[in-house]
């Protein structure tokens, strides 16, 4: 069904969503893909009680899809009437299509990461830092690649569980040794801020080297201090900016069927950036 002005629209849902770039990416996209006149992607902000009954109304008002994230990314999948294998084994859904009164739940978060990643994990030995709600599509898209999973998470107990869900073996220690790995994935959100990310995380700078692939889930105005280390030591590197637009790409795709324009996306993402 067709909206108002007879677009269809598609947004990204959650609390707090401002901060958001997905509406710059996606609507850069559908602008190159000659798609802006009749399609248009917006935020829209719900409190978790509100998100249930909305969702359910956003097909009358015309929307074909929508982006979740914080903190809906679990009731997404919880309302959904259809759901990929994907987001049913992750246990949350990043993107929801509207179609027939129905609602259907997928996860792009997991193809997104291995899609930005410069190799494929398979048969790698990796650690995940992080239990929260990022590392569940982190952890589930390595080790069905065949990666090795370590899981690192500053509260022990959320790695076990996670780990007892989804994969991956719980460790502990802290400092680690790291020279076994590598890839190391920081699914925490430290760096956010302007904080040490060395006096949070398990190891110390000293300890990345060339031979580590380094991915950075966090993405904030400036280059990560995990990351900024990580390209002085000559480490293959990944930032969020680019798992962000690849998790975009692949829900874009699911709505319009069509192939997503990565680098206007990329500048899209990166224009916002220097504007904020
Ligand atoms: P979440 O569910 O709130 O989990 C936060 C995680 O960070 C938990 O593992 C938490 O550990 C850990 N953490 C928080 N502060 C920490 C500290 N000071 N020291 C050590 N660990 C700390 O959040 P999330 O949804 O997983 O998101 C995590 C990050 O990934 C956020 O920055 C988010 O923006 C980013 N993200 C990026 C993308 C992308 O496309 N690039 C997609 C999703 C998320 P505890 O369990 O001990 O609290």
């Amino acid at each position: 069904m067709s909206g108002r002005g007879g677009k269809r629209r598609l947004a990204v849902i959650g609390h707090p969503v401002a901060h958001s770039r997905s509406p710059a990416m996606h609507n850069a996209a559908l602008t190159e893909l000659g798609l802006a006149g009749e399609w248009s992607y917006e935020a829209i902000d719900l409190a978790p009680e509100e998100f249930e009954q909305r969702v359910r109304a956003l097909e009358g008002e015309g929307f074909v899809g929508a982006n979740v994230t914080v903190p809906h990314k679990g009731a997404a999948l919880a309302l959904a009437d259809t759901l990929s294998e994907t987001a049913r084994e992750i246990g949350a859904a990043n993107t929801l299509s509207f179609a027939g009164g129905e609602v259907r739940a997928d996860n792009t978060d997991a193809q997104g990461l291995l899609d930005a990643l410069p190799d494929s994990p398979a048969g790698t030995r990796a650690l995940v830092l992080g239990a929260g709600g990022a590392a569940r599509a982190v952890v589930w898209a390595l080790a069905r690649e065949g990666a090795e999973v370590d899981v690192w998470n500053r509260t022990p107990l959320r790695a076990e569980h996670l780990c007892a869900e989804l994969g991956g073996r719980p460790v502990k220690s802290n400092p680690m040794d790291i020279r076994c790995y590598g890839l190391i994935v920081n699914s925490t959100s430290v760096g956010l801020r302007d904080e040490d990310a060395f006096a949070e995380l398990p190891f110390e700078a000293a300890q990345l080297e060339e031979h580590h692939t380094v991915a950075d889930l966090v993405y904030a105005g400036r280059p990560s201090q995990l990351l900024t280390i990580a390209a002085h030591v000559g480490a293959a590197y990944v930032g969020g900016l680019e798992i962000l637009v690849r998790q975009g790409a692949l829900s874009l795709e699911i709505w319009t069927g069509r192939s997503a324009p990565l680098d206007v996306m990329r500048s899209a993402v990166a224009e916002q950036d220097v504007s904020r």
